[in-house]
């Protein structure tokens, strides 16, 4: 496999990384996840984005432009023959001796990959379960930094407990997942947290509020509590390599039982339609 390191493609056998990296000691970093569709890259501006706005809110100096981080992508799934799959992409501080304060003048490092991933059809059909626990990040959940190990604890917990993702909570409000964005779906109205400084704006999230526009589905960006939650009504998770997952069940601070119902299926024929 060819991998970026740097400023250049090489293969993965040959990348090695600076040892004093602050990604590796302090999560010091951002990064994108963007999805090739049949050879295509999705939605790259709003990751593009998505990207610029992380690194400045922990004031990364941006030393890739757009057209730089599309030949990236672009070379990495070229060289690595993906056809459906996505493209990680990771920018870090720098490289300098361990220590809190950062010098101003370093250079970010680039590393980026390219893998084939189908979509994973089975799961949008019959849907996932859901371990519902305490959202116990921090309060900038809104920048994608390499910094997960909350993320990481939370879906391995749910992992453990037999479930496909987490369903964070703070107090009784739900924010996210470990690695998606929640949706309720209550009485024809759609719920989703608000794009704050508790979750991350999931790109496929900002394609659902689209869809959902297009449709004219009513859609709320309200917070919506665990008490909200009934048997009647539809859950679903969206991310990048999901898209649009339906939520079938939820254990742990609650226990519900759901089905996949007719908005979430419509919305998952609507992104399949969307031009990509
Ligand atoms: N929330 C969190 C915490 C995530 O890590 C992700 C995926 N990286 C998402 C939501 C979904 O975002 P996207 O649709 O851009 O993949």
């Amino acid at each position: 496999r060819y991998v970026w390191l740097h400023d250049k493609m090489i293969k993965e056998e040959d990348a090695h990384l600076p040892f004093f990296d602050r990604g590796y000691y302090f999560g010091d970093g951002v990064y994108e996840v963007i999805r090739i569709y049949s050879g295509k890259p999705f939605m790259l501006t709003a990751h593009w984005k998505r990207l610029e706005r992380s690194a400045s809110e922990i004031n990364i100096e941006m030393t890739v432009t757009k057209q730089a981080f599309s030949d990236i992508i672009f070379q990495l799934k070229e060289k690595n023959e993906i056809h459906n799959g996505y493209v990680y992409f990771q920018m870090t501080r720098g490289i300098e001796e361990r220590q809190h304060l950062y010098s101003n003048d370093l250079s970010p490092v680039i590393t980026a990959f390219a893998k084939e991933s189908d979509i994973p059809l089975d799961k949008q059909k019959h849907g996932v379960s859901l371990w519902a626990m305490e959202d116990i990040r921090w309060l900038r959940c809104d920048i994608k930094t390499i910094h997960l190990l909350a993320n990481v604890m939370a879906k391995n917990t749910a992992f453990t407990h037999g479930a496909e993702e987490a369903l964070l909570h703070r107090g009784n409000t739900v924010t996210e997942g470990a690695s998606t964005n929640i949706f309720l779906v209550k009485n024809g109205v759609i719920y989703t947290h608000p794009a704050d400084n508790y979750i991350l704006n999931g790109i496929t999230r900002q394609v659902v509020i689209e869809l959902a526009k297009e449709n004219r589905f009513p859609l709320k960006e309200t917070p919506f509590s665990l008490i909200d939650i009934s048997e009647n009504d539809e859950m679903f998770i969206t991310s990048t390599t999901l898209e649009i997952v339906p939520v079938t069940c939820i254990r742990g601070s609650i226990e519900v039982t759901l089905q996949p119902g007719i908005v979430t299926r419509k919305l998952q024929a609507a992104f399949q339609a969307r031009e990509k």
